[in-house]
């Protein structure tokens, strides 16, 4: 077979097929084009799951009726004026509207400002209609029906008209989110119709997010704010207690574009690494902005992955910034939580009172927990930790609950919540939960100052292992000293434990060691060596806990309650279960009808 030069409309078709993936492609590029033609209002209606209609009107800059035919042919832009390193808008490569137009009926009618008359130009399945008058006041509106009639091979790939439609919804909030200064309406007869009207202004950013993701993501989110290097991180990180079962609820932009990028969503990952459980993802939106010539956007036609010069750098200042944001705002746990509770309390049945429910004991001040504190032995809670002892400190009277965010604790109850009481209103700690993550960031302070306090065993513990896990364990022999874990090799099958971190107390050497060594296993290159220890730290950490079930003395409540208010990070414990939930006074007042 002779070599042949394609033809121009099948090279289209070719290339159609990467820009053009399915109706939601199509809505992203119309859309990211009325954006770039600075539109301020950009209206999407589409039917049939987008596959039989999208319509995009934006009130932009417009098209002249002489460049209609350059609009709709391959590598025509008014854009990319000064080059690949410095990219400013959304399209740059010239091939969304012919793709579309090799895929579909594309008819694209404007009017330029200050033109006399609006003009229109239809492409069916690549053949190019000519320029004709028509009448539209201002700005442009693209009309794409019959998506992939001249390609049916793509078409048996489409989803069902639902998934299609939700992806297209997915398209336009994202670049709603990234543009608040613009109105974005979507609508149509598959589906449900969204109208976001323009916000400006300092708080314009946290109200379209409002708009797009509800008031409950503003209300359980931290705001970032970070810069490094000439790179800046901005938008909203969500409270660890406020996951998710997916990532699909994390929205990430470099530039003012949506991206879906794979370091990006590593980095997020990593930042809540320690506060999230396996499973569970972060809610967040956050907004990267570069130089343009740091990023390459131009990897793929969809322009969804990016490139970064120096990805360390970025990773970074997402990790950082987010670990810093949720160290910093001090004690919140999410509310919306709570908000159920007390709608369950107030609407659930009235039972009569069980005959022994700790509601009863008097509610003295720790009345009920002295006694209970002094028959226990003597055993600390914080053993080698840095809270002062009882001498020291709780000989002082009881603090004013004002004093202190969490209160003054008054009472634990089924020997697992500590229940306190705050300026104006109530808290109930989850002993367990608070103090492994009290142990959990001594231990990561310890890393950092390479001191973490060891107790030498005074015979060592041996454990019996697999061969493997041993041999794990020994290799990282030196980083878990670091910690305050000392082994050694006890022939084949078995380590011993020479020294553990003293602030655990006593342990279960061979759960703990077990456990080290799976999650030895599963380290990967990836993630420096910080990053591992930590998680060996958080493992060890739900190993020298407060069991639930222990009985606190008062001094040792308090203790715990002043700690959280001292430490980062607090208000969840290591796999982001919250470890305290508060109840304002307000709130119990209403739940007895007293408000
Ligand atoms: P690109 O966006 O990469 O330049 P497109 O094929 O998407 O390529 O669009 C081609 C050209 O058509 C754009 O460069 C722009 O000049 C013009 N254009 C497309 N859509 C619009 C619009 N909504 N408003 C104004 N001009 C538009
Ligand atoms: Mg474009």
């Amino acid at each position: 077979m002779p070599i042949r030069r394609l033809s121009e409309s099948m090279v289209n078709r070719i290339a159609a097929g990467e820009v053009v993936e399915r109706p939601a492609s199509v809505v992203k590029e119309l859309v990211e084009n009325a954006i770039d033609a600075g539109s301020t209002r950009i209206e999407v209606v589409t039917s049939g799951g987008g596959a039989s209609l999208i319509r995009v009107s934006d009130d932009g800059s417009g098209i002249a009726a002489d460049d209609l035919p350059f609009a709709v042919e391959r590598h025509c832009t008014s854009k990319l004026e000064s080059g690949l390193d410095d990219i400013r808008s959304l399209g740059f490569r010239g091939e969304a509207l012919a793709s579309v137009g090799a895929a579909a009926r594309l008819m694209v009618t404007s009017r330029q400002s200050g033109a006399s008359q609006a003009a229109e130009i239809t492409v069916e399945g690549g053949r190019v209609g000519a320029v004709k008058p028509a009448a539209l006041s201002a700005g442009t509106r693209v009309e794409v029906r019959d998506l992939f009639f001249s390609t049916p091979a793509r078409l048996k790939f489409l989803k069902s008209e639902r998934a299609e439609s939700a992806a297209i919804t997915d398209v336009v909030k994202r670049l709603a989110m990234v543009n608040p200064s613009i109105r974005f309406a979507l609508s149509g007869s598959d589906r449900g119709s969204l109208d976001y009207p323009a916000v400006s202004g300092t708080d314009g950013q946290r109200v379209r997010l409002t708009q797009v993701l509800g008031a409950d993501f503003a209300d359980n989110a931290v705001a970032i704010d970070a810069s490094r290097e000439g790179a800046r991180l901005s938008g909203f990180a969500g409270l660890p207690t406020f996951n998710r079962a997916n990532s699909l609820a994390q929205f990430l932009f470099v530039n003012g574009r949506p991206v879906r990028d794979k370091l990006l969503l590593g980095a997020v990952r990593g930042a809540y690494s320690d506060l999230l459980k396996h499973g569970r993802y972060p809610v967040a939106t956050l907004f990267i902005g570069l130089d343009p010539a740091e990023v390459d956007i131009n990897v793929h036609p969809t322009k969804a992955d990016v490139r970064f010069r120096d990805p360390g750098l970025i990773r970074g200042l997402i990790v950082g910034a987010i670990r810093e944001a949720f160290a910093t705002s001090g004690m919140r746990s999410s509310t919306t939580a709570t908000g159920a509770t007390v709608t369950a309390f107030r609407r659930g049945p009235i039972r009569p009172p069980a005959s022994t429910t700790a509601w009863q004991a008097p509610l003295t001040p720790t009345g009920n927990a002295v006694a209970n504190g002094l028959a226990e032995p003597a055993q600390v809670a914080f053993e080698g930790g840095a809270v002062p002892s009882a001498d020291s400190r709780y000989n002082e009277p009881v603090p004013e609950p004002s004093a202190h965010p969490l209160g003054a604790a008054r009472a634990q109850l089924h020997e697992t919540y500590v229940v306190a009481q705050t300026a104006d209103g109530l808290v109930i700690v989850d002993q367990h939960a608070a103090h492994e993550r009290l142990v959990y960031e001594r231990l990561k302070r310890g890393l950092e100052s390479r001191g973490v306090g060891r107790q030498i065993l005074l015979i060592p513990e041996v454990v019996d292992l697999p061969a493997e896990d041993v041999d794990r364990l020994v290799d990282r022999a030196d980083e878990l000293a670091t910690l305050g874990l000392v082994i050694e090799r006890f022939g084949p099958g078995a380590v011993a434990v020479r020294e553990s971190p003293s602030m655990l107390g006593a342990i279960d050497a061979s759960s703990l060691l077990s456990d080290i060594a799976e999650q030895i296993a599963e380290w990967d290159t990836a993630g420096g060596l910080r990053d591992k220890l930590e998680q060996v730290a958080s493992t060890m950490a739900c190993h020298g806990s407060v069991r639930a079930g222990r009985r606190l003395k008062p001094e040792e409540m308090d203790a715990l309650l002043r700690e959280m208010e001292a430490t980062p990070n607090a208000s969840e414990c290591n796999h982001g279960r919250p470890t305290y939930i508060e109840l304002k006074l307000a709130d119990i007042e209403r739940l007895f009808g007293r408000r």
